[in-house]
């Protein structure tokens, strides 16, 4: 693919304002599609099953003409057509790694690798020590983010994952000053430091810490901060194995600003359509990568685009954390209800044994219906000679009902429209949460 000498730098691109920044964007998408269509089979069996010429996409806004492709798409392409379904648009013999996903998929180590490190120079991480503790083997994790460490001038410990007591020994040793990884194997790292008799705080050198890869971290990332002074550099990042990273969080940890380096659309994961900024939906990635373009990658993940300008500088949209899995949640009345979600909800109310959200749609109209079952000794006296120890307990059902709407509306950000007591033993241990039987 010919480059333009003019091209902005990834750092001047997350700074200007949004109207130029797309135009410069939507010239490299033009380019990579046309170049994929040109060298991936996959990708030129897509559009011409469509109906598209890569020349009738010339705006984001067009993109929405092509049909994803998902997870379960590339794993069905790569079984018919392997190792990488005919995405592949460089020689095999040029690749110099490839990886292995779950799925299984496999992946061609992109030319992009894991991002640009949001545009800071090559000395950024001079004279530092960074423990990468993401797995070296097999999955992209490792070395791609080893690759953008040493591209940003850290120097790197490959440690990779477990070994507790080794991690503790080398971060002691080499007074490390940067832990990459996820929150909750830092903790680990902690605590068994903490067992052996240190001072965390005093004892180690630990300045900062990028942890992504969990949801909920915050929490973990809170305590590092308050009671260790470690500083989480970006609030979160986000990455595929697929794609690449996608977003990465600033100082000003409001989210996680998109990569200069790919498009990024919010789409409703049933109907494809583009979002708004505040919908939720489905994060959809288009990497300008030579090696390996997935044009219109559907990750599965559900987020959120905040548009608020941030106080980092950078003008670029910023994804929410990720919210969920499309394929679990269910979209009702414009708004996702996942059942992490639910469940957060019902596990505030010990008197429910468990329960399932139905969503119908009579009359055009989505329908929430919450189904409980009361934990036993919450049930009603049914008859005579029941123990007085069971007559005491029964729920007042309308309070438990008006205390569950609240709470729900609160979690999920949707009403509910009925709620439905049923006896015990109506929803079987491996029912679904949340059962959607709508049909359009
Ligand atoms: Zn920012």
């Amino acid at each position: 693919m010919e480059k333009k000498e003019s091209r902005p730098l990834p750092h001047e691109l997350e700074r200007m304002p949004s109207k130029e920044r797309q135009k410069h964007l939507e010239e490299r998408m033009r380019e990579i599609i046309a170049y994929a269509y040109e060298k991936a089979p996959a990708v030129r069996e897509r559009f011409d099953n469509a109906g598209v010429k890569p020349a009738d996409i010339r705006t984001i806004k067009d993109l929405g003409k092509i049909p994803m492709v998902t997870k379960d798409d590339l794993i069905a392409l790569q079984k018919a057509d392997p190792p990488f379904g005919g995405y592949l648009a460089v020689p095999m013999d040029s690749l110099e790694r490839i990886y292995q996903s779950p799925g299984p998929i496999y992946d061609p180590q992109r030319k992009r690798g894991f991002g640009t490190g949001g545009g800071m120079g090559p000395d950024f991480g001079k004279g530092q020590i960074v423990m990468n503790t993401w797995s070296y083997h097999v999955t992209p994790a490792g070395l791609g983010v080893d690759q953008l460490l040493r591209s940003m001038g850290f120097t790197v410990v490959p440690m990779g994952t477990g070994n507790t007591e080794l991690q503790v020994q080398i971060m002691r040793d080499l007074k490390v000053h940067g832990f990459v990884g996820t929150p909750s194997f830092l903790k680990i790292i902690i605590d068994k430091a903490e067992e052996k008799g240190y001072n965390f705080k005093k004892d180690f050198n630990l300045k900062w810490a990028m942890v992504s890869g969990e949801m909920g971290g915050e929490p973990l990332r809170k305590l590092f901060q308050d009671k260790y002074g470690i500083f989480c550099m970006g609030g979160d990042a986000y990455a595929t194995a697929d794609v690449g990273t996608v977003a990465t969080g600033c100082d000003k940890q409001s989210g996680m600003h998109i990569t200069a380096d790919a498009i990024v659309e919010i789409v409703d994961p049933v109907t494809g359509e583009q979002l708004g900024t505040g919908e939720e939906g489905e994060v959809v990635v288009t990497p300008f990568d030579e090696v390996y373009p997935l044009i219109r990658f559907g990750t599965g993940d559900l987020s959120m685009f905040v548009d608020e300008p941030c106080g980092c500088g950078r003008t670029t949209p910023r994804l929410t954390k990720i919210l969920g899995r499309s394929g679990e949640a269910v979209r009702v009345r414009g708004m996702f209800v996942h059942p992490k979600q639910t469940d957060e909800v019902i596990a505030r109310f010990p008197e429910i044994r468990c329960y399932q959200l139905v969503v119908t749609r009579p009359q055009h109209r989505d329908e929430m219906v919450l189904i409980v079952e009361l934990a036993d000794k919450h049930l009603e006296p049914i008859r005579l000679g029941t123990s007085k120890a069971e007559i005491s307990l029964p729920v007042e059902r309308e309070k438990l009902k008006n205390a569950l709407d609240k709470t729900f509306r609160d979690v999920c950000k949707v009403k509910f429209d009925r709620m439905e007591f049923v006896y015990s033993g109506y929803i079987r241990e491996d029912d679904k949460h949340i059962i959607d039987r709508r049909k359009y």
